[in-house]
C-alpha cells in the first residue's frame, strides 16, 4: 500500500500544481480582461496623453446583447485631471462605462475618445497601460502579499511595495502577520477579508501609477473610518499628480467632494454637476442624497467630514 501511495500522491500533487497554474492563468486573464474579439487596427499608434487625460463619450450606444441596450446615445465628458463620480441605480451601466473605456467590449455606435484619440485607433497595450482599475472584486494570485502588490509594477523595489501598502492603509495589518509580506494568499494561502483585498488592489494601483484611475466600488467592503482614511490618501494622490479619476459608487458620502458628479439613468445622463449644484436642483441626486443621509446614524458619520448640505 505504501509503495503504491507514494507515486499516486506524487501524481496528485503534480495534477494539483497543474490545475492551480491553470487557475492562475484564468485569474490573470480576468484581471487583464483579455477579450479576443477586440482587435487592433493595423499600425495602431500608441495613445498620447497630451491633454492630461480628457475622456469623452459621444453618442455611445452599447448593450451586451444587440436587442437590450444598456447605454443609449450617451454623451459625457470626464475633464482632464479631475475627480469624477458616476452614480445611479444598480444595473444602469456604470461599470459598463469603465469596461468600454478599457476596451473589454466594443461600442455599437458612437465614439469614445481620450485626449481626442478614438480608443479604437490606438494600440490596446498603450490604452491598457494608461488605465488603472480597482474593480469590484479583485482577484489575488496564489502567491505572497509582496508578489500580489508588485503585480502593479513588476520592477518595483521592496521599499516601493511597502510605501504603496502604507498609502493604501494595509501595511500595518500585513506587518502584524507572522510572515508579513511573505504571507501566502489566494486559494492555497491565508484567507483575507474583502476590505484587505480592496486595499491590496489600491496598493497595486498606487504602484502602477497610471495616468487614468478607475475605482469601481473600490472601498465598499471597508468600515466607515478605514474608508474615510483610505479615500483621503487616494484624494491626495489624485490632487498631487493631477490624475483623471473616475469613481463608480453607491454611497454618495464617498464621492460628494468630486469635481463633477454624473448621474446615470436609463442609459443616459440624467443630470450632472457638483454636489451643491445637484442638491439645489432637487432632482434624482438630491432625492438619493436625502434618502442615504437618513440611513446614517451619529456613530456612523463621525469620521467623514460632513458637506455643507
Ligand atoms: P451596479 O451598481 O449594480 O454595479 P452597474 O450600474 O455598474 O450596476 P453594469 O455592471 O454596468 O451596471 O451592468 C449594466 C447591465 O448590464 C445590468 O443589467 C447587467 O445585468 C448587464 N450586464 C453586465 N455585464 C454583463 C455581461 N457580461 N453580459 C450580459 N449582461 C451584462
Amino acid at each position: 500500500v505504501f509503495q503504491l501511495s507514494v507515486p499516486l500522491n506524487f501524481l496528485g500533487s503534480v495534477y494539483r500544481e497543474l490545475r492551480q497554474s491553470l487557475l492562475d492563468m484564468e485569474t490573470l486573464f480576468n484581471l487583464q480582461k483579455v477579450n479576443v474579439s477586440i482587435k487592433e487596427i493595423p499600425n495602431a499608434k500608441p495613445l498620447l496623453l497630451n491633454r492630461g487625460g480628457e475622456i469623452k463619450f459621444e453618442n455611445v450606444t452599447f448593450g451586451y446583447r444587440q436587442d437590450r441596450p444598456i447605454l443609449r446615445n450617451l454623451n459625457l465628458t470626464i475633464p482632464a485631471g479631475k475627480k469624477v463620480a458616476i452614480v445611479g441605480p444598480s444595473g444602469c451601466g456604470k461599470s459598463t462605462i469603465l469596461r468600454l473605456l478599457f476596451r473589454s467590449y466594443e461600442v455599437q455606435s458612437g465614439t469614445i475618445t481620450i485626449d481626442g484619440q478614438d480608443i479604437r485607433e490606438v494600440s490596446l497595450e498603450s490604452l491598457r497601460k494608461a488605465i488603472g482599475v480597482v474593480p469590484q472584486d479583485t482577484p489575488l494570485f496564489n502567491a505572497s502579499i509582496e508578489h500580489n502588490i508588485r503585480y502593479g509594477r513588476l520592477d518595483a523595489t521592496e521599499e516601493e511595495v511597502h510605501a504603496a501598502a502604507k498609502r493604501a492603509r494595509v501595511h500595518e495589518i500585513v506587518d502584524s502577520w507572522p510572515d508579513k509580506y511573505e504571507t501566502m494568499v489566494g486559494e492555497r494561502g491565508m484567507m483575507i477579508s474583502g476590505g484587505e483585498k480592496q486595499r491590496l488592489a489600491v496598493s497595486r494601483l498606487i504602484l502602477k501609477d497610471p495616468p487614468l484611475l478607475f475605482f469601481d466600488e473600490a472601498t465598499s467592503a471597508l468600515d466607515t473610518h478605514t474608508e474615510a482614511a483610505l479615500l483621503n490618501n487616494i484624494n491626495s494622490i489624485i490632487k498631487e499628480k493631477k490624475r483623471t479619476s473616475v469613481f463608480v459608487a453607491h454611497r454618495l458620502r464617498t464621492i460628494y467632494d468630486s469635481d463633477l458628479i454624473i448621474v446615470l439613468r436609463d442609459g443616459q445622463v440624467a443630470e450632472q454637476g457638483t454636489h451643491e449644484g445637484l442638491v439645489d436642483r432637487s432632482g434624482v441626486y438630491s432625492e438619493l442624497w436625502s434618502a442615504q443621509e437618513m440611513l446614517f446614524t451619529d456613530d456612523d458619520s463621525g469620521s467623514i467630514s460632513s458637506p455643507n448640505k
